[in-house]
């Protein structure tokens, strides 16, 4: 069966139906960065996104595709985070029911901002059911449209607003950073570079230990791994979609990884230099670029910050506790 690809002008069609709702995020800029990694650095910052993510895009551009009779009978999605929060707020803002399949073990904070933002929650045991299944199961029995957190070509495009949006305001960019979990925030950016900014290069990001794009893109096919522990809780994906790595495999550039404890590195200079909340999964970009990863000295680099919904105590915790190396011989003995 051939599978949709997205263009060019499903991105700028997303772009004007998201127009109004979702926020143009700012970019910032960092004289202390900018002269530690000897570049200029523009920062995407989707942790001032509506939902706290870049995820608000996609999700309520596929929400506004859907044909009125399907936005009636409602929408069903899965996923315990930044994607289902997006769906629930998204859905609200147009008048559609969205019911999310959640586990019953999910933190109560997520599940309570679900339900906050007017999402229907439904329950399932994650040792012994599948919430794919559950969810194509509620699809067909009740006419609701099942939004992937990725796999979807109306998700990809308006994921692929937000490097339209970068591109726009700063002009020209030699690297961009992106963030890579299932591939919906990379494809989409790659969609928006290749018709508005050729010459750029895009790098996604992962993290190391569930380095399934890395795997896929080397091996030219969709490389399944098992389910990986990182941090960076948003991009811990099993694989790739099939809709995301045609494109990934056609425009990227490379794909590189980062450590947890780079990514916590990263945490805590947007927080002590920026003054921000960035979550560890919006972290990637930026820790890549930090850490040298690929080279940008002299270059005008972008970077997506993807998203800053982190638990308060955790945010402490991992800032406060795990001290860099490098700053630990600054004081004592
Ligand atoms: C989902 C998510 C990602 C990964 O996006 P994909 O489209 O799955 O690649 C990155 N950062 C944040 C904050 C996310 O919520």
């Amino acid at each position: 069966m051939a599978i949709a690809r997205p263009a060019y002008d499903d991105v700028a069609r997303a772009a004007e139906r998201i127009s109004g709702a979702a926020h143009r995020t700012p970019v910032l800029t960092s004289r202390t960065a900018n002269e530690r990694f000897g570049a200029e650095l523009f920062f995407k910052c989707e942790n001032f996104q509506r939902g706290g993510a870049f995820k608000f895009r996609g999700a309520y551009n596929a929400i506004a595709a859907l044909s009125p009779e399907a936005r009636q009978r409602g929408v069903v999605a899965y996923s315990s985070g930044n994607h289902a929060q997006c769906i629930a707020y998204a859905s609200r803002l147009q008048g559609v029911t969205a019911t999310i399949i959640m586990p019953k073990d999910a933190p109560a904070t997520k599940i309570a901002a679900t339900r906050d933002y007017g999402g229907r929650v439904q329950f399932y045991d994650r040792y012994a059911e599948d919430r794919e299944e559950i969810a194509r199961g509620l699809a067909t029995e009740q006419g609701l449209s099942l939004i992937p957190p990725y796999d979807h070509p109306d998700v990809i495009a308006g994921q692929g607003t937000c490097a339209k949006e970068l591109i726009e305001e700063v002009g020209r960019l030699d690297v961009l950073f992106v963030p890579l979990g299932g591939g919906g925030l990379l494809a989409g950016s790659l969609l928006a570079v290749q018709r508005l900014a050729r010459d750029v290069k895009v790098v996604g990001v992962e993290p190391e230990a569930g380095d399934d794009g890395r795997q896929s893109l080397r091996r030219g096919e969709i490389v399944h791994i098992a389910p990986p522990k990182s941090i960076a809780d948003g991009a811990i994906v099993t694989h790739l979609g099939a809709h995301n790595f045609p494109i990934i495999k056609d425009l990227v550039d490379d794909i590189v990884v980062v450590s947890d404890a780079q990514l916590v590195e990263a945490m805590r200079f947007f927080a002590e230099r920026m003054k921000m909340i960035v979550e560890p999964t919006g972290c990637l970009g930026a820790a890549a670029a930090f850490n040298g990863l690929y080279p940008i000295a002299g270059k005008r680099v972008g970077m997506i910050l993807s998203g800053g919904n982190v638990d308060l105590a955790v945010f402490s915790r991992v800032v406060m506790e795990q001290a860099p190396t490098s700053s630990s011989n600054a004081k004592g003995a």
